[in-house]
This record gives C-alpha cells, structure tokens and sequence, in this order.
C-alpha cells in the first residue's frame, strides 16, 4: 500500500536533491572559473569545494538521475566511474603516489585533490548507488547512504559547534560546507528512492512502528543538536565553564530522552489499546457475519423446503387430472382449484425473495402520486379476505368515513396491510378475531392490525422486523413463510416517510402493528 509519505519520498524528494545538489556543484566550477569565492566556499576563508569534488558530486547526480529514470537492474556508468575516481583519490592520499593535473594540499586551489574524507564518502556514495541498482542489494545500498549521511553530519557538526574534537580526528578534514550539503542531500535522496525496501520500510511504512520510529529520529537528529548549541553558545560567551557544560549537556540529554521515551512509550500504549479495541470489534464483525452465514445456510434450506412442499399436491393433481379420463367438472375444478392454489403460494414465496433483493441493492422505487389510504386498506382486506375465511377468523375492519390523502404508491401500501393482516391470520389460531383500524392524529394516520393470536415474545419483539427473522423456523410450516415479509413492510413504510411498530404482551397474548403515515398537506 502506498502511503502519502512513500509517494512523496518516491517522487519529489530524490529529484529535487539531485537538481540542487548539481546546481551547488555548478556554481563552484563557475566560481572557480570567474574567480568567485562566495560560490566555492559561501564564505571567503572557509574549506571550498574544489573542481575536483564538484565533477564528483556531478558524477553522483548522474547516476541518481539515472537510477531513478531505469528504477534499477540496468548498468550505472556514472555510479562505477564516481567509485572508481573516489578509490583513486584515497589510493593517492595512501600511497602519495602524484596524480595527473592535480597537486594534494588545499593551497593548490583548483588543482587540489579532494580530500580523503570527500573521497570516502564520495566512495561509499558510488558503491551505495551501485548497489541501489541491484533489487538484492538494496538494503547494502541503503546502508551505505546511511553511513555517508550520518559522516557528512558530523562534519556538519563541526561547522556548527566550530572545529570539536570529533571532526579533529578525521584524517585530512576540511571538508567544504558546499560538499558537505550535496553529501546531505545525495545520501538522503538514495535513502529516499525505494522507501517501501531494504532498511526504509522501518520507517517509511504505514503501520504505527514507522510511525514512532518516524518521530524517534526526528528527536534523535534534532534533540542533541539543538542542546548542544545551547551549551556551545553558553560556553563561547563564558557564562558557563567545560565541567559544568559537560554536567548540563549529560543532564539535559538525560532529560530529553526520558522525555521522549515516555512519550512514545505512551504513543504505543495508546495504540496498543487502539489495536485491541480493533481486534475486539473485528472478532464481533466475524462472530455476525459467521451467524448470518449461519442464518443464510437456514434460509436457504427452508427457502427449499418451502418451494418443494407445493410441488407434491401440484403432482398428485397433474396425475389425477391424468386418469380422470371424462371426470365430472366439479372434481376437475377442484383439481384445477388445488393447481392454482400452490402456484399462487409458489408466486407468492418468489415474489417475497425478489422484493427483498431488490431491498437489499435499493431497487425498489416508488410512484409518487396522492393515495386514498382508506381505499388502500379496503383493498388489502380484499385481497387477504380468502385466507381469514380459510382459518375462519371474525375480522372486523374500523376505518370510519375519512378518507385520509398519503403521498405514495397505492400498490405498495395495499401490500404494506394484506402482509399485516395476512401474518394476523398466519400467527393466530382457527377461528380468531383480527381488528384493522384507522386513526386520524393531526398530521399522520395511523392504521393497526391487532389479533388475538401467538403473540411475540419478548426476546424476538427488537427484532421482529430483521430479514429471515422467525419465532420457530420450521421448514414445511403450516404457515409457510421466508421470514421477509415484515423487513419488506419495515422498508416499505420507511420508503413513505413512515413508521411500524409492533406490540404484543407476550407469547399468547396477541399482537398488534401500528404503521404511521404523514399525512398529504393540502
Ligand atoms: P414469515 O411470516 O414469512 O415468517 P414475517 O417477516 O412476515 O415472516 O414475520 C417474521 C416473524 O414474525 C414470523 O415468523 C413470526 O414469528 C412473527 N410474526 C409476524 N407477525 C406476527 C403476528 N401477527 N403474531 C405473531 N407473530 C408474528
């Protein structure tokens, strides 16, 4: 995955480094040429940054130039030809042996050889960009950078604390500020060209470890420096003297490290938590999905079964009607009756399936025009009627003489109704009693469906309305349902800006739906 970092890293950084880093060495050659000091040295006085350096630093841009054009595993002419001049270099150094045009010593001016702690990183530079080309040896590359990085900063350092005893010990220093830039900048762009390889993924990668070790090295770098120009500061205007400077810096680093750990010891902890936090949910979103898995593989038996059992009568009728060779016409309709009766079942099963697919990828559209609410419920009672009588229910329907106006589809809310009063019929023995009343409230309807049938229990009661949600999932119950009608009710009225809800006392007390409409503002 690439993360913002990496694709800034990867893109800009290793260019715009390698562009200064060729200007820098521009001017010096120009200053050399013009007799310019401020372009060799910055200031008059201080190590330059001879012509020798500069076609060095030059040779590098090439090759980076050219690692980040190929990405690699192609030949680097400018990367063997910078490590080879560089061994050259720290050979002569070596061995004293005069080298062609150029003259050792610094008082040479143009002429002068580089120095061998120029030569050596230049070296490391060349190897480390050789390496870079190779995908194996991408972590030796990297290291190399890292190495020459981590040189150029001491001699960093030593302009900015002036000559410390560190930078003393460096065989033949006087490396120019100029040369010490460009070795910044160049080792830095190496890193930066494969953040997502090698020893980089430690800190360029997106997980939290990259992050800290991001901020760790940014108070790394920043911390002792800062600390020790405050101490070099206090000891150049004498306001201190070397043991108590020594005293403060050990004190102070002491104190910023501990700082520091703590709070990135706080960080991880904090993540640590986060993380947990994370698993936990992620092992709840596993533990439902594998239920509704589980739920889904219920379904689809019962959703078998259920399409299987009409299929029986619909055979013996079909061998019935087979046989009854000049049979009397009432025994054929009610062959022809048995027929229609499982097919419209059959229909009706599918029907449900489709609406709740198209629920479920938000397909179902209403038409949008004024509807007769109590034309609507008559409508459903029709169309239930057959089923109430079968089980010998008393239905008695309340719907007074308005005739409430509700933006809508009347097809869909016809169907809202029959699926309510039809379940009432479902879940209610022989011979029961189902209410369907309407009432007015100032700006919404509401109509009812209550029987005085199973009732709900209070366990199913929050959930009466979630997809293949059943009190007793029996497959080849009498009642024969998928368990989507009241989700397609639930959607429905949502669809009509509207609400259900569903009350029952407990299992044997009855149930009653409420579905709320607004009412059409004239
Ligand atoms: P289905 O009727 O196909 O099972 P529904 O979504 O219409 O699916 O109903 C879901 C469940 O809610 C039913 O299985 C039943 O347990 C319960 N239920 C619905 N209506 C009633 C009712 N009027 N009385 C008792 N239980 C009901």
């Amino acid at each position: 995955m690439a993360t913002p970092l990496i694709t800034m890293l990867k893109a800009g950084l290793p260019a715009v480094a390698g562009l200064v880093s060729a200007l820098i060495a521009i001017c010096a050659l120009a200053g050399w040429a013009l007799g310019i000091g401020y372009l060799t040295s910055v200031v008059p006085g201080l190590p330059t940054m001879v012509p020798m350096t500069a076609l060095l630093t030059l040779l590098a841009c090439a090759s980076l130039w050219r690692l980040r054009e190929t990405g690699g595993g192609r030949a680097n002419v400018a990367a063997a030809l910078l490590t080879a001049a560089s061994l050259v270099i720290l050979l002569a150094h070596a061995t004293g042996i005069p080298l062609p045009f150029v003259v050792r010593g610094s008082a040479a001016g143009a002429r002068s050889l580089a120095s061998p702690v120029t030569a050596l990183m230049f070296g490391a530079l060349g190897a480390g960009l050789l390496a870079m080309g190779r995908p194996r040896h991408v972590r030796h590359g990297q290291v190399l950078a890292l190495g020459v990085l981590l040189l150029a900063l001491l001699t960093l350092a030593g302009y900015v604390f002036r000559d410390t005893f560190l930078y003393q010990l460096l065989p033949g220093k006087g490396t120019s500020i100029l040369t010490t830039t460009t070795l910044i900048l160049l080792s830095t762009a190496v890193l930066a060209l494969r953040p997502n390889e090698g020893i980089m993924v430690a800190l360029a990668g997106p997980d939290p470890g990259a992050w800290i070790a991001r901020r760790l090295l940014l108070s790394a770098l920043t911390m002792p420096v800062l600390l020790g120009m405050a101490v070099a500061v206090m000891l150049r205007v004498k306001a201190i003297d070397v043991p108590t400077a020594i005293a403060f810096l050990v004190w102070g680093m002491v104190v910023l490290f501990t700082v520091a750990v703590w709070r990135f010891a706080l960080m991880l902890y904090r993540i640590e938590v986060a993380r947990r936090l994370a698993e936990l949910e992620r092992q709840a979103a596993l533990e439902s999905l594998r239920e509704a898995d589980a739920n889904k593989d219920d379904f689809v038996a019962l959703l078998a079964h259920e399409l299987r059992n009409p299929l029986a009568p619909i055979r013996a009728a079909a061998e019935l009607l087979r046989i009854q060779n000049g049979a009397d016409p009432a025994q054929l309709r009610r062959t022809a009756d048995i027929i229609a009766r499982q097919t419209d079942h059959i229909a009706h099963l599918v029907d449900d399936l489709l609406d709740a697919s198209r629920v479920r990828r938000g397909l179902i559209t209403l038409t949008r025009v004024p509807v007769d609410l109590h034309r609507a419920v008559c409508d459903a009672v029709e169309q239930v009627k057959p089923l109430v009588a079968q089980r010998r229910h008393a239905l008695q329907v309340e719907l007074g003489k308005v005739h409430p106006s509700v933006l809508g589809d009347h097809k869909r809310l016809v169907q809202v109704v029959a699926n309510l009063i039809g379940n009432a019929a479902k879940y209610t023995p022989e011979g029961g009693a189902i209410r369907v009343e309407m009432r007015m409230a100032p700006d919404s309807v509401e109509v009812s469906v209550a029987d005085n049938g199973i009732g709900i229990d209070a366990a199913l009661l929050p959930r009466v309305f979630d997809s293949f949600m059943q009190a007793t999932r029996t497959a080849g119950r009498a009642d024969g349902g998928l368990g989507l009608g009241l989700a397609l009710v639930r959607h429905l009225v949502e669809l009509h800006e509207g609400r259900v809800e569903a009350h029952s006392a407990g299992a044997g007390q009855g149930s009653t739906f409420i579905v709320t409409l607004p009412l059409l503002q004239n």
